[in-house]
């Protein structure tokens, strides 16, 4: 953590990649070497880790993967095992696919993951249909709706870009004032609800782009290059404050 005075929470897919700027990104990274990047995805750890190293992009300070789901830290992404008994404790898939078996309308697309089950959903209604029978069950889920695939992916109710940020970010002791935040997705809502500073991309989806927060900088340029533009921005305000909330307490990030 030496040297480290600031962090970067980010979504990876359309907002690092995707839309050209990737290269430009790298060397901001490497201009800025204070700079601790945490990655926020929906990707599958091995995905995440593909991609990251593709692109040339910096050793994670943490990565939750799977929206949340799972968090890995450090260069060896080494699994957070309180997050992990976290999520088993109310997730239970199979309960969930025998529930929705049975809505018509509803058809079962196939598991990602332990973490992600997706559904094919035409009508939107069905949507709060799904909601109404599993909380009726007392299942506790994060639904999260693709509209435009007709993909309903069903995952733990914990499972949340927010919370594992919050989670990481107590567990290292770094203030949230010290944190940026940046996303373009659906899965990034909860990162722009005003707790961090924090950029959204000029190709972030429409609900997305409706969040209004002071502290939340709306770029006119989409993907690598939003996310460079945002940052400058931060770090020109003098963003650079004290990363750790205090010694006693941080965690070991080696
Ligand atoms: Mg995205």
């Amino acid at each position: 953590m030496n040297g480290l005075r600031r962090v970067l929470a980010t979504d990876i897919d359309g907002t690092l990649v995707g839309y050209g700027g990737e290269e430009h990104l790298v060397g901001f990274f490497e201009r800025h070497a204070d700079l601790a990047v945490i990655y926020l995805t929906g990707r599958t750890r091995h995905n995440a880790e593909t991609v990251l190293r593709r692109y040339g992009f910096p050793t994670p300070l943490a990565v939750a993967t799977e929206v949340g789901a799972e968090i890995y830290w450090g260069r060896h992404m080494v699994m957070d095992d309180i997050w992990a008994f976290q999520q088993r404790q109310d997730w239970s898939p199979r309960r969930i696919l025998h529930l929705l078996e049975a809505v018509d309308g509803v058809c079962y697309r196939g598991r990602s993951s332990h973490w992600r089950l997706a559904f094919d959903v035409h009508e939107p209604g069905m949507v709060k249909e799904v909601r109404r029978l599993l909380t009726g069950e007392r299942v506790a889920v994060h639904l999260l709706w693709e509209e435009a695939d007709h993909r309903l992916d069903v995952l733990p109710a914990k499972a949340h870009k927010g919370l594992a940020l919050n989670h990481i970010l107590n567990r290292a002791g770094i203030r949230s004032r010290a944190c940026f935040v940046a996303g373009n997705g659906e899965n990034d809502r909860d990162l722009m609800q005003g707790h961090f500073p924090g950029v959204i991309v000029a190709n972030a989806c429409h609900r997305l782009k409706a969040s209004t927060s002071e502290v939340i900088w709306h770029s006119s340029r989409p993907g690598a290059y939003g996310v460079i533009e945002g940052l400058t921005r931060w770090c020109d305000q003098g963003a650079a404050k004290p990363l750790l909330a205090g010694a006693e307490g941080a965690a070991d990030l080696a």
